[in-house]
């Protein structure tokens, strides 16, 4: 009788969790997302194990077949202890670490980073960045988090941080960021910056679907109404998606510059609105920086497939990392994907 192994995923969002199952390979066993309600630590890892214990039931896996278990974080959290820091939304759980009670209760190792890491994980081990050594993550959705890909690792930097290029200032506007700076890209592309422009536009009474979408309410304004707007053919919030494009596209000329990916991947809650606004962001893009409009660079903005499932997977790589010492970037996946 084989033995098997297997690795689960866990990636929290602002409402909801994922759960996901795989071995060696990221095709996932399964992937579950359920609600969660913000808990005192006993409440959310209750909720944690009821997760990881469904997910071995319903893949049929026993407890010994475990091996690792990762989990991403919207919250700036220790790798070493899991102790979870701050977050904007994750101000709940200060000083406490879930990690340590997992692996307790498991007797597996588990490991912890921001989303947004996590998701470049992902997306280096199974989405468009997986025969790169060089690109440049961009997680689009209530802000812009930003991951790197250098040299076939994925780029963790001391003291717990992550690369935070999304909080560059791309215009004159300044509007608060959830960062505390003004005028950042995260607080103007990101879905409340999109809800913003909407706000502004109806409340200047400028002739547009999203008076009628918000019920005439601009405080309901909701991103996704400019983005079923434009879908419509609307002409203020196809505006106002061509200048978030620009601004987009004049970050990652930006990125371009600074790190020189051979891909920079859209990704996020945002990304599947995304392919409408790709034109404008890499026309940009190849407008703003040298290295494209003289050929010295071919990179080019993409949407990532992975969905919503771009954080567990990476969450599962990470994990694997952690309990298989000495693993590289495509060991154990069959060359799938032939690299340079
Ligand atoms: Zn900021």
């Amino acid at each position: 009788m084989t033995t098997r192994e297997c690795f689960i995923g866990i990636d929290f969002g602002k409402t909801h969790v994922r759960f996901a199952v795989a071995e060696e390979q990221p095709d996932l066993k399964s992937f579950t997302k359920r609600r969660y309600q913000r808990d005192t630590p006993d409440g959310m890892l209750r909720q944690i194990f009821e997760g990881i214990d469904a997910a071995l039931s319903e893949t049929g896996y026993a407890r010994e077949e475990l091996k690792g278990i990762g989990m991403a974080v919207p919250a700036v959290v220790d790798r070493g202890t899991g102790v979870i820091a701050w977050g904007p939304d994750w101000d709940f759980l200060p000083g406490t670490s879930l990690t340590k009670p997992i692996a307790e209760r498991y007797g597996v190792p588990v490991v912890a980073d921001v989303d947004t890491v996590m998701a470049t994980w992902g997306e280096h081990w199974a989405g468009l960045g997986q025969d790169c050594d060089r690109f440049v993550l961009l997680a689009w959705g209530t802000g812009l988090g930003t991951g790197v890909v250098l040299d076939g690792q994925v780029q963790e930097f001391p003291d717990n941080l992550f690369p935070e290029f999304g909080h560059s200032r791309v215009s004159d506007d300044d509007w608060s960021c959830n960062c505390g700076a003004t005028g950042c890209v995260d607080a103007m592309v990101g879905g409340p910056g999109i809800a913003r422009y909407g706000r502004l536009a109806v409340e200047r009474g400028e002739p547009t679907l999203l008076h009628a979408l918000c019920g005439n309410d601009p405080e309901c304004l909701a991103a996704h109404m400019v983005f079923d707007a434009a879908d419509r053919g609307d002409a203020v919030a196809t505006a106002i998606l061509e200048r978030v494009a620009v601004l987009l596209g004049r970050l990652c000329s930006n990125a371009v510059l600074t790190f020189q990916p051979q891909k920079i991947v859209i990704a996020g809650g945002l990304a599947k609105r995304s392919p409408r606004l790709l034109e404008t962001i890499n026309r940009t893009m190849r407008e703003g920086c040298w290295l494209l409009f003289k050929g010295l660079s071919d990179c080019e903005v993409i949407c990532s497939h992975l969905g919503d499932r771009a954080g567990v997977l990476g969450a599962i790589r990470k994990a694997r990392q952690v309990a298989i010492p000495g693993l590289t970037h495509g060991s154990g996946e069959a060359a799938m994907h032939a690299r340079h």
